[in-house]
């Protein structure tokens, strides 16, 4: 079967995949090989991770023919125990392990991270080279966690990079795109494990929204709006709240007796500016059960399992999808979203339902959020192609004029031009990757579309 990413839009050409067990054999692969592309999970929606690939829908094309020369590195395999650092308060881990795996053994060494993503399936490595994040007024990306980085480069060496020793070039090497080599080792700021509790309150008023955006996103650690658009509603406002140190005890774990808990009533009480708190647990996607979801309703539990809408023993949803996402400056946060409600007829056919959070400001050269705090505008789209390529333009020529950035894991068809003159940075950012890279072994398509084209 031809490689594909997790959706199953994207079919990478035949290449040989490699799992090294060692660092060393990492050093030989890339030695050996004229291309080379580090494999995550595949969870992103594009050709960030091929060397080449095919981006269509879920019809088979036949893939290219079979290149010797050029290798994919997955790292599923790579011994690298994990280290904590309690002085420093830092954990150094292979860069290809899930955060599923990262966190639970985060938690039970007392430590946590300062967010997640949505589904905890995705490897540190591949979140943070993409600026993968989570939502929270005061939490920048999950790639601000990021302290350290030991990299195979081009021609087989290894370096390490801190922030506290290389400075600039750190900034841009932590979201690169897989463009700077492998990513071996990874090494990740800690705190202290904490608890959190999940409310869901449905129906709020977009009205009451645009009057009082601060006031919503800023209402628990991590806010989640899920709007379909339709009838000036947004469906669903998912809270995440920390409420104090983890102490192991009374923690219900995700599973099936957070379902069967008495709901309690949200710091906010039975009402959120006008939406109302649900009585049993819900699936942000309309007519979805909650199955997989993390627990709601208010039952108190480690970080792990509630900063992550999907939990980690289960399928992130149970339809295929599509996904794409725009950034604006949260200064233009209540017109940008303004402007996605007016395309909501043409939206209606192809969408699941959108997620709107907030990210801080950070100085990561290609993060979305470099120099701005931001909004982030998800899309899961339908499995049609067609329909999608056909509202992707309108969304983006809606936020064009916020200064949009796209997820660069994610579908979009904004022109080069366009999101290169976006980042401040992106002269640097292509000069680090000539440094690091001269002959283009770890330059894809994607690269060379977005950052070279
Ligand atoms: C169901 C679902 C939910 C999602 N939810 C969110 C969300 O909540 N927030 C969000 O921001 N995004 C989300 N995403 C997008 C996803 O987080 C990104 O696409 C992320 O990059 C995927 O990580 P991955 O491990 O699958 O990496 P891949 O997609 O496999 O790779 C991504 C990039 O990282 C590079 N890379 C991977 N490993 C290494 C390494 N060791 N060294 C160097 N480069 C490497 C690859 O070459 C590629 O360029 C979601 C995706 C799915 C499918």
């Amino acid at each position: 079967m031809p490689l594909r990413n997790w959706s199953e839009n994207v079919q990478f050409s035949s290449a040989p995949i490699h799992a090294p067990e060692t660092t060393e054999e990492v050093q030989e692969i890339v030695r050996a090989s004229r291309k080379v592309s580090v494999l995550g999970a595949r969870h992103s929606f594009n050709d960030v991770a091929a060397i080449d690939a095919q981006v269509e829908d879920a019809t088979a094309r036949p893939g290219k023919a079979e290149d010797s020369s050029w290798a994919y590195i997955s790292l599923e395999k790579l011994h690298a125990p994990i280290e904590f650092d309690s002085s420093r308060g830092t954990v150094t881990c292979n860069a290809g392990i899930t955060y599923g795996e990262l966190c639970q053994q985060m938690h039970e060494e007392g430590a946590a991270l300062h967010n997640m993503a949505s589904l905890p399936h995705v490897t540190v490595a591949g979140a943070c080279a993409t600026g993968t994040h989570g939502s929270g007024d005061g939490n920048g990306n999950l790639a601000t966690a990021v302290v350290g980085l030991e990299l195979v480069t081009a021609d087989g060496g290894l370096r390490t990079l801190s922030r506290g020793e290389d400075g600039d070039a750190f900034e841009g090497a932590v979201v690169a795109l897989g463009g700077l080599g492998v990513v071996t080792r990874i090494t990740l700021a800690t705190e202290p494990a904490y608890t959190m509790q999940q409310y869901v309150y449905e129906n709020l008023p977009a009205a009451a929204l645009y009057e009082h955006f601060d006031e919503v996103m800023s209402s628990a650690y991590s806010v989640s709006l899920f709007p379909d658009w339709q009838d000036g509603m947004v469906n669903q406002v998912w809270l995440k709240h920390r409420t104090g140190p983890s102490d192991g005890t009374a923690c219900i774990g995700a599973g099936s007796m957070a379902r069967e808990a008495t709901p309690q009533t949200g710091p906010g009480g039975e009402e959120l500016f006008g939406a109302t708190a649900g009585r049993a647990e819900l699936n942000h996607v309309a007519n979805l059960p909650p199955d997989g979801v993390t627990p709601q309703l208010g039952v108190r539990g480690p970080w792990h399992e509630r900063l992550p809408h999907f939990r980690a023993d289960s399928e992130p949803a149970s339809v295929v999808e599509l996904e794409s996402e725009y950034f604006v400056p949260r200064a233009h946060a209540v017109p940008a979203l303004k402007a996605v409600e007016g395309l909501r007829d043409l939206l209606e056919p192809v969408l699941l339902i959108s997620e709107v959070r907030s990210i801080a400001a950070d100085r990561l050269w290609l993060s979305q959020s470099y120099g701005t705090p931001t909004l982030g505008i998800h899309f899961s789209w339908k499995m049609d192609w067609e329909g999608v390529h056909r509202v992707m333009p309108e969304v983006e020529e809606a936020l064009s004029p916020y200064g949009v950035r796209p997820h660069w894991g994610k579908l979009f068809t904004l022109p080069a031009a366009q999101v290169q003159a976006a980042y401040p940075k992106m002269d640097d950012f292509r000069k680090l990757l000539e440094a690091y890279d001269p002959g283009g072994k770890f330059r894809n398509g994607f690269l060379d579309r977005y950052i070279f084209g």
